[in-house]
C-alpha cells in the first residue's frame, strides 16, 4: 500500500466563549487538517492546531513544514512504517505539531489496513473517558460561575487556569473551593506565570486553608528546571510538567532529576503518537503517572490523544481533552464521541472518521 496523496486542509470552528489563560487568549479554533491517501483508496486523517505561545509554530510555518515534508513520504509504502516514521522525525528538527497531524493520518491509516480501531492498534481496550475541562482565567466572579456552570454540565474535574498576580490566584482558588466543595477534583495551572518563590508562597498558602488539590501545573519558566525542584522540594502538592516537556528526552531529563511529579503528554508538543506512547513508557519506567492533554485542538487530534491514552492506560490515569467539547459546532462526522463530559472511542477501523465538513484545501 503506497501513499499517493497528501492534502492540507483548514478549518475555523468559534469557541463558545473566549478561552484565557496566562498566555493567550482565543476566540476561534484555527485547524489544520491533513489526508492522505494511498494507492488502494485509504485514506487516513491528521490535524493540528497552531499555539504559537507555546509551540511556536503557527498556521503558516505548520503549513511550510507539512509541504517540506510532503515528497519525502509520497510512494513510500506503509509495510516501511517504521522508516516513514524515521523519515518524518528525522528530516525537520523541531515542527512538533506539523509532524503530529501527519503522524496521526498515517496511524488512522495503518490502524485501518490491520482492520482494528486505532486503540486496539496500538494495545489498549479501555474506550470510554471522563475528561475534565479548563476553566479560563478571568476576575474571580466569573470564574466561579464558570466553574459551577462546568459541575452542571457533569464536569467532576476542573483545571483552573491562574498564573497573574499568585495573590489574587488564591483568592480565586479559595472562593471557587467554597462554591463547588469537595467532591470536585481541582487541578490548577499557572502556564509559568509566577516565579520559584511565588509558587511556593502560593502552594503553601493553599496547604495552610486544606483545599485539597491533585496538582499544579507547570507553574514557572519551562526552561526553569531548578526553580521546578526549589518548589518539589517545598510543598506536598504534586507538580505536573507541561511546556517543561516537548520530546521524551526532556521527559526522562526532568524525571532523572527528580523535578516533577505528574507529566502531560500533548500529541502538538511532542510530534504524535509514537512519541506519546515513547513518552508513556518512559513515565513507567521512572513509577510516574501522566494525564493526556490537549492544546485548543480539534476532534480528530484529541480523538487521536484519547487512543494514546488507551494504549497506555497503566501510565495515562488523568484526562484533559476537552477542547472539542468547547467548540460551538462539531465538523467532524464519525470518530470519537464528545458528549460533555465523556468521550467514547469509535469502534470502527483508524480513527473511524467519515467526512468533515466545511474544510478549505490549500
Ligand atoms: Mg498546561
Amino acid at each position: 500500500m503506497i501513499i499517493r496523496e497528501i492534502s492540507i486542509g483548514s478549518l475555523q470552528i468559534p469557541l463558545i466563549k473566549p478561552f484565557k489563560t496566562a498566555l493567550r487568549t482565543v476566540y476561534t479554533l484555527d485547524v489544520i487538517l491533513v489526508k492522505i491517501t494511498t494507492d488502494n483508496g485509504i485514506i487516513g486523517y491528521g490535524e493540528t492546531a497552531p499555539t504559537v505561545a507555546i509551540t511556536g509554530e503557527s498556521k503558516e510555518s505548520i503549513i511550510k513544514a507539512i509541504n517540506y515534508i510532503k515528497p519525502l513520504l509520497i510512494d513510500k509504502s506503509i509495510a516501511d512504517f517504521d522508516t516513514i516514521l524515521d523519515t518524518l522525525h528525522s528530516c525537520i528538527v523541531q515542527n512538533f505539531s506539523a509532524k503530529s497531524a501527519i503522524e496521526i493520518a498515517l496511524y488512522d491509516i495503518a490502524a485501518q489496513n490491520a482492520k482494528l480501531p486505532l486503540y486496539k492498534y496500538l494495545g489498549g481496550d479501555k474506550t470510554y473517558f471522563q475528561t475534565g475541562i479548563t476553566i479560563s482565567l478571568n476576575d474571580t466572579d466569573t470564574m466561579v460561575k464558570d466553574s459551577l456552570e462546568a459541575i452542571q454540565d457533569g464536569f467532576g474535574s476542573l483545571k483552573i487556569k491562574l498564573g497573574f498576580d499568585y495573590r489574587e490566584d488564591i483568592d480565586r482558588v479559595s472562593q471557587i473551593y467554597s462554591a463547588v466543595g469537595n467532591n470536585i477534583s481541582l487541578k490548577l495551572d499557572a502556564n509559568q506565570g509566577w516565579s520559584p518563590e511565588e509558587s511556593v508562597k502560593f502552594l503553601n498558602a493553599i496547604e495552610k486553608i486544606s483545599i485539597p488539590i491533585s496538582f499544579i501545573e507547570q507553574p514557572v519558566d519551562r526552561y526553569d528546571i531548578e526553580g521546578l525542584k526549589y518548589i518539589k522540594q517545598r510543598t506536598s502538592i504534586p507538580i505536573l510538567a507541561d511546556e517543561s516537556i516537548f520530546s521524551p528526552n526532556d521527559a526522562r531529563k526532568l524525571l532523572e532529576e527528580e523535578a516533577v511529579d505528574l507529566i502531560n503528554i500533548k500529541l502538538d508538543k511532542c510530534g504524535g503518537i509514537s512519541k506519546a506512547l515513547e513518552i508513556a513508557d518512559i513515565c513507567k519506567d521512572y513509577d510516574v503517572e501522566c494525564m493526556v492533554g490537549c492544546m485548543l485542538e480539534g476532534a480528530i487530534s484529541v480523538g487521536a490523544a484519547t487512543h494514546v491514552a488507551s494504549a497506555r492506560s497503566d501510565t495515562i490515569t488523568m484526562y484533559d481533552l476537552d477542547a472539542p467539547m468547547l467548540c460551538s459546532s462539531a465538523p467532524v462526522i464519525g470518530g470519537a464521541r464528545f458528549d460533555a463530559p465523556r468521550i467514547t472511542l469509535s469502534e470502527n477501523h483508524g480513527l473511524g472518521i467519515k467526512d468533515i465538513t466545511g474544510i478549505i484545501w490549500i
